[in-house]
């Protein structure tokens, strides 16, 4: 017998590491879906967290040296403005109001609709407050005028076809709809459904064999609502897109198949009310881990990946989109969405009007945001097969390599990480020409 010939695991790490940078790959070709091309309309993103990187790059952004813009302010964002009235709305539905102090809640109501719900739905609050069973989600209703999310998420119109958007503004004037389409809707906007379903059996008797009509209280409540996502919606023009150099790739963030790049508007620095945000319940270790973030479209296919400096950096993934779309995707699943949307709305509420903000359902259930936030409560099967089959197979599958490069240096993770990546996406390019 011959001397066995062994090698040390070093040595195989250094091969298979040195292997991956010659490797002669087009990842251009591979790093993008044929049908969605250069701007998907799904967008997927999923990080992992890796413990140990300790000489994390900076990011080299171009920004628009003339351009300083302002932050929208909260009292803009949300459906009550000023934050006293959202206390007492809360106080009010969680153990009730003495006299004076309900009246200095509906005397500072800035929507008159607003007040009138309130003192309608306060005549059937009995004195042990407990509300009429015919009102079941008057509470709910009541929570959503005292929350600090912006309004746009809260209520999502951005998710409706322009059909249904003008079927919405529709009913907020009164006007019967056809009940097939409200049904739709339905399916798509959880919020609305509870609405209505607040108004209970009052509301029932709206519905005909014809079509649907809006109890005049809870219309004039939808125009309210209507009314300041518009004003959102028209807040100031977007960012000017000024395009960046052809290619600024560095280890930190890869997307090779997006030949366009923008740059970045400057932001002033944001001085007022702090937005609490939803405080996502993480494992301690993972909140100051910095993570790799990678995004897909509905096709599983890969466009590329960014490394984060927190797993909470929603400002990175903010500039992320604007530097890679002139226009932002239409749907982003992400862990952190509600977080990321207020990031969005802040800066550019004009240009995010049309994009909706989901958490896919293996991360919900550390949210304490409104349920209009979570993929689950979108009912239209589309929706259903992406939160199946697109984001649980892409998270096990990024499971698989957390461990790996968690250990690795910072040029490692990026050889191993688009290899890997490029893999995947070969196997799915396949099953797409098929
Ligand atoms: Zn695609
Ligand atoms: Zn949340």
């Amino acid at each position: 017998m011959g001397r066995e010939l062994t090698f040390s695991y070093h040595i195989l790490q250094h091969g298979w590491n040195g292997y991956l940078r010659m490797l002669d790959i087009n990842y251009k070709t591979s790093y993008i879906c044929p049908l969605c091309q250069e701007a998907p309309e799904f967008l997927i993103m999923d990080g992992i967290t890796m413990g140990t990187i300790k000489e994390l790059p900076n990011t080299v952004e171009e920004y628009l040296e003339d351009q300083r813009l302002s932050f929208v302010p909260l009292s803009n964002r949300v459906l009550v403005s000023d934050l006293q009235t959202r206390k007492l709305i809360k106080s009010y539905y969680s153990f009730g109001l003495g006299e004076s102090e309900f009246h200095t809640m509906v005397n500072s109501l800035e929507f008159e609709e607003i007040t009138e719900y309130i003192i309608y739905a306060n005549n059937v609050i009995d004195e042990v407050n407990v509300i009429n069973p015919t009102y079941p989600n008057a509470k709910a209703i009541m929570e959503l005028f005292s929350r600090s999310e912006p309004i746009s998420g809260i209520f999502p119109v951005s998710i409706l076809s322009e059909c249904e958007k003008k079927a919405i503004a529709s009913l907020s004037c009164g006007n019967q709809i056809d009940t097939c389409l409200l049904y739709e809707i339905f399916e798509k906007m959880h919020t609305l459904r509870l609405f209505l379903s607040s108004f209970g059996e009052v509301q029932e008797q709206c519905a005909t064999s014809t079509g649907f009509t809006l109890h005049p209280i809870l219309a004039g409540v939808l125009r309210a609502i209507l009314s300041k996502i518009e004003l959102l919606n028209n807040y100031r023009e977007g960012r000017k897109t000024v395009e960046a150099s052809p290619s600024n790739d560095t280890l930190d963030k890869y997307f090779p198949a997006i030949t366009k790049r923008y740059r970045l508007p400057m932001y002033e620095d944001d001085n007022e009310e702090k937005y609490k945000g939803c405080t996502k319940i993480y494992p301690k270790h993972q909140r100051l881990s910095p993570g790799l973030l990678v995004v897909v479209c509905r096709h599983k296919v890969c466009y590329g990946f960014q490394i984060l400096r927190s797993k909470e950096s929603t400002t990175t993934v903010f500039n992320l989109l604007l530097t890679l779309f002139k226009k932002p995707p239409r749907i982003i699943i992400y862990d952190n969405a509600c977080n990321l949307h207020n990031t969005c709305i802040i800066r550019e509420p004009k240009l995010f009007k049309d994009t909706t903000f989901l958490v896919d359902r293996f991360h919900w259930k550390n949210h304490c945001c409104n349920p209009a936030y979570s993929l689950k409560s979108v009912k239209s099967h589309d929706f259903m097969r992406i939160n199946s089959q697109v984001c649980e197979q892409l998270f096990s599958t990024l499971r698989r390599i957390t461990t790996q490069v968690s250990f690795m240096r910072i040029e490692n993770i990026f050889y191993n990480v688009r290899y890997f990546l490029y893999c995947l996406n070969e196997q799915e390019l396949r099953k797409l020409k098929c």
